[in-house]
């Protein structure tokens, strides 16, 4: 009886595993072997720990860059490189000084930053009055001569009556960007907006800033969502009240800087490729944990995953750490060009840039036959949470590859808290959760596996 047993079993056991079986066991795999491990959470915390402040063109970015080189180079990659592409060089200075006062004896000081790509004030710094608008909209109907030699004051709130939190994010984000640039066209001489955060708190927000279309240039600077409470009490108070602001940023030259690839040559179909990423650089003034180191570690975990469980992809994986996505976006662009210029054929490309934390899906930009075809792959996602197949943006990084016609796709988490972190000091590992960041990376790796299994051909 034993032995009949035993051969009913062996006979079970060495049955062929039909497709589908296949593919519900590497997603009970690739999860397990995930929530498991603690070892993307301990790269993640070496990464933020050794670079903070990882802006492209820095030497924390160097720091990163060699971080990352040297921890792939000691996984069984086939083959590990730097891809060079020229950055912007600009480097924040001094921390940031801002106060205000209601007679011209008493400072309160406000928490700010400087916003990414600002001219820096003169070396006294700016005292000037301050002006306030709820958009440059609201600013350009307003009488020149009441916002000349001021500070103008962008105070609108993030929107929190969206479920998604990326979509008052997306509302506000202009006045960060362009505020200074259209402000100066009325004869303001520096611009201050309220923190993109969904919280109220003492950390600021910073983030890129652009002068297009203006002829004098002004610096630009972010407060804190508690001090701009604080500042909008006082000035309803006191209208004329003025406020300090002294910042010593820098422009420099260009410089090299690069891209790590670590690829996984493939098993049938060498030069087909599949790209998985996220973003390397991070602000100043943040360890860049949720943007976009924990994309990059678990981009980094999809290889991990397949290593450990010995899976041998049949197109090449590549992963990639791309520079320079929060200031001019020189890792994507020279990615896809190099991709484009080398006649690659890329099968898809995913990127993971919004939060380390739950997963809940994955936006899909691509053909919509694609987007059924992924779909059909939905039940091997939903015991872990992860639900939504939907079209929509992929990634600023792997973006670029559109232009080839790439099927492309960014891995989608829960917002609410997101904004909380994004571009901040309060972007630490320590607001990484474990097991939200590698349910991700298995999801990654699930749909990467998927993809290179069955392709995306109807
Ligand atoms: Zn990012």
């Amino acid at each position: 009886m034993k032995h009949l047993l035993l051969i009913f079993s062996a006979i079970i056991l060495f049955q062929p595993l039909r497709a589908q079986d296949k593919d519900s066991l590497m997603s009970t795999q690739l999860f397990g072997e995930a929530l498991n491990s603690n070892v993307a959470y301990q790269q993640l915390f070496q990464l933020c720990s050794i670079a903070p402040g990882r802006l492209a063109g820095t030497p924390e970015s160097a720091i990163a860059i060699d971080f990352m080189f040297n921890l792939m180079k000691s996984m069984p990659f086939d083959t590990v490189y730097k891809q060079p592409c020229m950055v912007r060089k600009w480097i924040r200075g001094n921390e940031e000084e801002a106060w205000f006062t209601t007679d011209g004896d008493n400072k309160t000081n406000i928490n700010i930053d400087v916003l990414g790509g600002s001219v820096p004030t003169p070396e006294k710094g700016i005292l000037a009055p301050v002006i306030v608008f709820s958009s440059i909209e609201e600013m350009q109907k307003a009488n020149p001569a009441t916002i000349k030699g001021k500070i103008v004051y962008f105070n609108r709130p993030m929107n929190q009556n969206y479920y998604i939190t990326f979509r008052a994010y997306g509302e506000n984000a202009s006045m960060r960007v362009y505020g200074a640039d259209e402000a100066s066209k009325f004869g303001a001489i520096a611009v201050v907006v309220r923190s993109l955060n969904t919280a109220t708190d003492t950390f600021p927000h910073t983030g890129i800033m652009r002068y297009k279309t203006s002829d004098v240039r002004i610096p630009g600077f972010a407060v804190s969502t508690a001090d701009a409470d604080v500042l909008d009490k006082a000035i309803a108070e006191n209208p004329g009240l003025k406020i300090y602001l002294k910042c010593s940023c820098i422009e420099y030259a260009q410089v090299q800087s690069y891209n790590v690839i670590g690829e996984i040559k493939g098993s049938v179909f060498p030069a087909r490729y599949i790209s998985v990423g996220g973003h390397l650089d991070s602000w100043f003034n943040s360890s860049g944990a949720h943007d976009d180191g924990g994309g990059c570690i678990q981009s980094l975990e999809v290889a991990r995953l397949f290593f450990v469980l010995g899976y041998k992809p049949q197109n090449t994986i590549r992963v990639v750490m791309f520079i320079d996505e929060e200031m001019e976006q020189r890792g994507g662009r020279a990615y896809a060009n190099n991709a484009i210029a080398n006649g690659e054929k890329h099968v898809f490309a995913l990127e993971s840039d919004r939060g380390v934390t739950t997963p809940t899906g994955f936006s899909i930009d691509a053909s919509e036959s694609v987007l059924q075809k992924m779909e059909l792959w939905k039940k091997y996602f939903e015991a872990y949470g992860i639900r939504v197949f939907e079209k929509g943006g992929s990634g600023v990084d792997v973006g670029f590859l559109k232009q080839a016609g790439v099927p492309l796709a960014g891995l989608v988490t829960e917002s609410q808290r997101y904004f909380e972190f994004h571009h901040s000091a309060n972007d630490t590992w320590q607001n990484v959760n474990r097991r939200e960041m590698q349910l991700g990376s298995a999801a990654m790796a699930l749909l990467i596996y998927l993809v290179d299994q069955h392709g995306l051909d109807k």
